[in-house]
């Protein structure tokens, strides 16, 4: 029998990254992973090509993907739908592949509802480690201002609790590095490898 591949899936707050860091991630030799294609209303972007970076649709074709339950999940964001086709995912992990997802939190947190065995990767925007002792160092702003931002920040990363991993995205290789660390240590877990046995 075939072992399931993994399911990588990588999210965090908007404007933290994720995309860089992906595209990163698949520059580097060796990476035997296969990413998922989102579905998208939204245009392309200069450079971008269809059936690489997104498949780019209409909203009654997503809409009608929506109804005949094509998709794994799918979020709006900016008035623009972005969703996961689920056939792909399906055949891939059960050829044994492994498949990443790079997606918004909406999306990640029904996709873990539904496939809560993936690996679930948080980004995290740097500096956020100590912000308040630094906020306090930099001596610049009131203790009021200071509460105001730790919370800011804190509420921005709620979600992160539920995820198994947090990344900081501080340089980009590192954050590479990182999850390339984190895949290793996932393959190699007892329950996977005594299943190859
Ligand atoms: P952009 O328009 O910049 O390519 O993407 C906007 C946001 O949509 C990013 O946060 C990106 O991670 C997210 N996104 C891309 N594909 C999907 C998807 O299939 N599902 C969900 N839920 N979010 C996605």
């Amino acid at each position: 029998m075939t072992q399931r591949g993994l399911l990588i899936v990588l999210s965090g707050p908007s404007g933290v990254g994720k995309g860089t860091v992906r595209k990163a991630i698949f520059e580097e030799e060796g990476i035997d992973f296969q990413y998922s294609i989102s579905a998208t209303t939204r245009s392309p972007r200069k450079g971008e090509v269809d059936g690489e970076d997104y498949f780019f649709v209409t909203r009654e074709q997503f809409e009608e993907r929506i109804n005949n339950g094509d998709m794994l999940e799918y979020a709006q964001y900016v008035n623009n739908y972005y969703g996961t086709p689920k056939s792909f995912i399906d055949q891939t992990l059960a050829s044994g592949r492994d498949v990443f997802l790079e997606i918004d939190v909406q999306g990640a947190l029904q996709v873990k509802s539904k496939m809560p065995e993936g690996i679930y990767i948080f980004l995290t925007p740097p500096d956020l480690t100590n912000l308040r002792s630094r906020l306090v160092g930099r001596g610049t702003d009131s203790s009021e201002v200071i509460e105001k931002r730790v919370a800011a920040a804190r509420d921005e990363l709620k979600m992160m609790i539920n995820y198994d991993y947090a990344v900081e995205n501080d340089v980009v290789s590192r954050a590479v590095d990182r999850i390339k660390a984190i895949i290793t240590a996932e393959r190699l877990r007892v329950t996977r490898v005594f299943e190859q046995i």
